[in-house]
């Protein structure tokens, strides 16, 4: 069981390209929650800072870390290996402190089936339209439009795994969104407020538009 003084875990998955990045960095800034920084094999882009956005480690550290056991998930994700670390997460839960993770759904299968004793409140997030996922993974350094279209088909796959969550929002307006997913924190949080129920029947309707 946690305790009143434990810190809680908040996963936000989407398939990439819904905006999930700077909704993990509003919930850092607003919310005082650490970001969990994961490892990866992936390189980095031009924006991004090693230690940072990730840790990047080439395929050889990645397994030495697999089989020193310090990871408390980790997937492969478009062809890169990603990890999250065991021991800072834990150490900052049991300080009381607030941990959010920026994991697909694989890892956050993991983590849930594992029985930890700290709270556990999962979010997906899904981007309001096809046409908008596309030109959000087109913007991306990728430069290359193919891979764009490969992380769409990739989307596919991906938005299925959506009601292995807790909560569904969708990222039209950032801080619409942003508000929404603090608002549902702070529900779950509360001892008398036992169920909070979001629209499963609206959800439904839109990841059909999207997949269709
Ligand atoms: P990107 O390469 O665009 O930064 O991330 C690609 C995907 O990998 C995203 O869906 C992101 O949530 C996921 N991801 C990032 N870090 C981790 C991690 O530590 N574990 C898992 N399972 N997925 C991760």
């Amino acid at each position: 069981m946690s305790s009143q003084n434990d810190g809680i875990i908040v996963i936000l998955s989407s398939p990439s390209g819904a905006g999930k990045t700077t909704l993990v960095k509003l919930l850092s800034e607003k919310k005082n929650f650490n970001i969990s920084v994961s490892h990866t094999t992936r390189k980095p882009r031009s924006n991004e800072t090693n230690g940072k956005d990730y840790f990047f480690v080439n395929n050889a550290d990645f397994e030495n870390l697999i089989k020193n056991n310090q990871f408390l998930e980790y997937a492969k994700v478009f062809n890169n290996l990603y990890g999250t670390s065991k021991k800072p997460v834990i150490d900052l839960l049991s300080l009381g402190k607030n941990v959010i993770f920026d994991i697909d759904w694989q890892g956050t299968r993991q983590i849930k089936s594992q029985n930890i004793k700290y709270k556990i409140i999962t979010f997906f997030v899904l981007p309001p339209s096809k046409q908008v996922l596309f030109e959000r993974l087109s913007n991306r350094d990728m430069k290359d439009k193919l891979i764009a279209s490969e992380r769409m088909k990739d989307f596919y796959k991906d938005v299925k795994h959506w009601e292995d969550y807790d909560y569904v929002v969708i990222n039209d307006d950032l801080n619409k969104c942003y508000n929404e997913i603090s608002q549902l924190i702070d529900l779950s949080l509360d001892k008398n407020n036992k169920k909070f129920y979001y629209n499963k029947k609206k959800i439904s309707d839109h990841i059909n538009k999207l997949i269709n």
